[in-house]
């Protein structure tokens, strides 16, 4: 293992005749006899004078062995005394303790000591390596860097792509040093802000969405205003086709902000779980009253079969009523073409029913499966010309998931080509209406 401080001793020690020491050895005799000489002379000539040249002698070999005397005393003391490479126990003991990830790096970057949450998040990287092998990030080197000239702690953003996007801040501290030396080890913590930042993102991504959703209506408005003020001002015609195209602008923009609220409601009481209950039959039973209307404009007939008795889960009969007409209303938007919509409630769990699945069949195109996970995306659409001319916003499916989470369920998507779609979610059964299925089950099956 690579250990810098601890290589310098014994080179100069073993210095070759040719190193910088052997040739200021080299001088320091010579100046010595050479001095020695001169002096012991001018006090044989002088002997008056031989006090004199015996202290010039004197004064004169301190200064030209003083500085050596001093070079090998520090020598020496790099010895058994050596500043400590490795950290100790006390030091390991503490990193330990620290739930986050963290290592001690020495002054040349190198990895000195790891805790057990650093192997786990960037793997087994060796001891003795330098850092910058597995955290290939010149800010973070930077950083590091200017940690080591300043003694000052500092921090840096590391993003990670491979294996996984993650994104991390690094506090990078000098671990003080005793009687005031320059530190010897460094102290890199690492902060997973992944779930942060992706929230940070989603906001901006959302504005600027939201923004752009509105924006295009509010262009279009304007644009027939000036129309109407300018070049159409006499053409009664024109007039009625522009004011019908407005009021249909108008009426996008206020689906859009209704769209919005409705999902800052939802999203604001998301953590707050309903201890209400709701019954999924008189839900369904409401869909199907309320969606009948839509389905046959579509020319679609809508199927439900309706079970005995009630379906009882805990949540907001409204919020659910929202879930499921929503997902009709897009069986009829998009799945027209099979000319069919099923609504399927079903107890499951086989004698001991402990939950009921709650779905919306369609017969239409279905979706690609690479769309398939970007549905509940706030304004993802397959294709934005049909869901624009279905009067859609691109929320529908972010409600949905966002009533549903706060449920405790969560939405499946099943679809085929070709074949049609399901979506459907599946909610525990208060425990009275567990019983009474389980016994309606076991009576069917006798
Ligand atoms: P929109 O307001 O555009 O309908 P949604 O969030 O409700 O927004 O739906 C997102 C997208 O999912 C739609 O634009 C559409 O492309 C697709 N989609 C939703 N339901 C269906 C369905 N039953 N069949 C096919 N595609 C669907």
């Amino acid at each position: 293992m690579h250990d810098p401080e601890s290589s310098a001793a014994p080179a100069s020690a073993e210095a070759p005749a040719s190193s910088p020491s052997a040739r200021s050895r080299a001088v320091a005799l010579r100046a010595t006899l050479g001095s020695a000489a001169a002096f012991g002379g001018l006090a044989l000539a002088y002997p008056q004078a031989g006090a004199a040249s015996l202290a010039a002698f004197a004064a004169l070999m301190v200064v030209v062995h003083w500085p050596r005397a001093r070079r090998r005393t520090a020598l020496r003391g790099a010895g058994p005394e050596a500043p400590r490479l490795w950290p100790d126990q006390g030091m390991k003991t503490v990193i330990d303790a620290l739930g986050e990830p963290v290592f001690l790096v020495d002054r040349d970057f190198m990895l000195r000591y790891r805790n057990a949450s650093a192997l786990e998040a960037f793997g087994n990287m060796a001891l003795g390596d330098p850092v910058s092998l597995r955290l290939r990030s010149p800010e973070l080197i930077a950083a590091m860097e200017l940690c080591q000239r300043s003694g000052e702690a500092g921090e840096v953003v590391l993003d990670e792509r491979r294996p996984t996007d993650r994104t991390w801040l690094v506090t990078i501290a000098p671990v003080r040093a005793p009687r005031g030396e320059r530190p010897r080890f460094f102290l890199l913590k690492f902060r997973d802000r992944t779930a942060e930042t992706r929230v940070e993102r989603m906001r901006t991504d959302f504005v600027a969405n939201a923004s752009h959703e509105l924006r295009t209506p509010l262009a279009s408005l304007s644009g027939f205003i000036e129309t109407l003020q300018g070049p159409a001002r006499d053409d009664e015609v024109a007039r009625e086709r522009f004011l019908a195209i407005m009021r249909e602008q108008a009426s996008r923009m206020s689906r859009l902000i209704d769209d919005l609220l409705s999902l800052s409601r939802i999203e604001m009481k998301r953590h707050l779980p309903d201890t209400a209950r709701a019954d999924l039959v008189r839900v369904f039973d409401k869909v199907a009253d309320q969606m009948r209307p839509l389905a046959e404009e579509h020319g679609v007939s809508l199927e439900y079969e309706r079970p005995e008795r009630p379906l009882r889960i805990v949540g907001d009969e409204d919020e659910l009523l929202q879930v499921f007409a929503n997902l009709v209303e897009n069986a009829c938007k998009y799945g027209a073409d099979g000319k069919r919509i099923v609504l399927k409630l079903e107890a499951v769990g086989g004698r001991q029913v402990s939950s009921v699945e709650a779905g919306v069949q369609d017969f239409g195109p279905g979706i690609a499966p690479e769309h398939v996970p970007r549905l509940t995306e706030r304004f993802y659409r397959v294709d934005v010309g049909s869901s624009r001319a279905m009067r859609g916003t691109g929320l529908g499916l972010s409600i949905v998931r966002n009533i549903l989470l706060r449920h405790r369920s969560r939405l499946v998507v099943r679809s085929t080509l070709g074949i049609g779609s399901t979506f459907s979610a599946r909610f525990p059964l208060v425990r009275d209406d567990m019983a009474a299925n389980g016994e309606r089950e076991g009576k069917t099956k006798a």
